[in-house]
């Protein structure tokens, strides 16, 4: 299993329609790709978590790079998993307010935005443990 995390910015603002074209479409191509994960946007930035077979995740992710609706500013990428953490989101979308997003969200940019340490990027990866975590408790839908 592989999987990546990156942040983007948007080169001009995404409204709910853009957003749910955007989301739909991913999401029919995600799952015949069988790939997993979730999108989330606020204030003209993005987050994106994609995991699956590294081929097509990787293939995923240049076209992603290529995309002029946005400009990638980060990219994790962590292998050697060996379940996913986001099985049934082919691609979920993630809305402001949920239970504690904000500050998972929050630690996600923050550690992006600094070196690539291990130890932050292992912190990162927790994160996403903590919100698949609430997602299997059902406490995000
Ligand atoms: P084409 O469909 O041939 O498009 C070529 C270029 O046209 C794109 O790079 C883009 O710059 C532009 N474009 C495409 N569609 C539109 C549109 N509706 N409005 C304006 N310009 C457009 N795709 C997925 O399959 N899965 C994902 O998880 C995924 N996540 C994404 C997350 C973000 C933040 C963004 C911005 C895009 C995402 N995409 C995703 C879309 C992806 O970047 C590609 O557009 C898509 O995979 C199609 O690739 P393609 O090479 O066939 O491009």
């Amino acid at each position: 299993m592989f999987s990546l995390i990156y942040s983007s910015e948007a080169i001009e603002p995404f409204n709910f329609k853009r957003l749910s074209d955007l989301c739909n479409k991913s999401a029919g191509c995600n799952q015949q790709l069988d790939i997993t994960g979730y999108l989330y946007y606020r204030d003209g930035k993005f987050i994106q978590y994609l995991e699956g077979e590294e081929l097509k995740v990787s293939g995923l992710m240049s076209r992603i790079l290529k995309d002029s609706r946005h400009n990638v500013t980060q990219v994790i990428q962590e292998e050697g998993r060996t379940q996913r953490r986001f099985p049934n989101w082919s691609m979920h979308y993630l809305h402001k307010g949920l239970v504690h997003f904000e500050d998972v969200i929050g630690c996600h940019l923050e550690l992006l935005k600094y070196s690539k340490t291990s130890s932050n990027t292992d912190q990162i990866w927790r994160v996403l443990d903590r919100l698949a975590e609430s997602r299997n408790h059902n406490t995000l839908n």
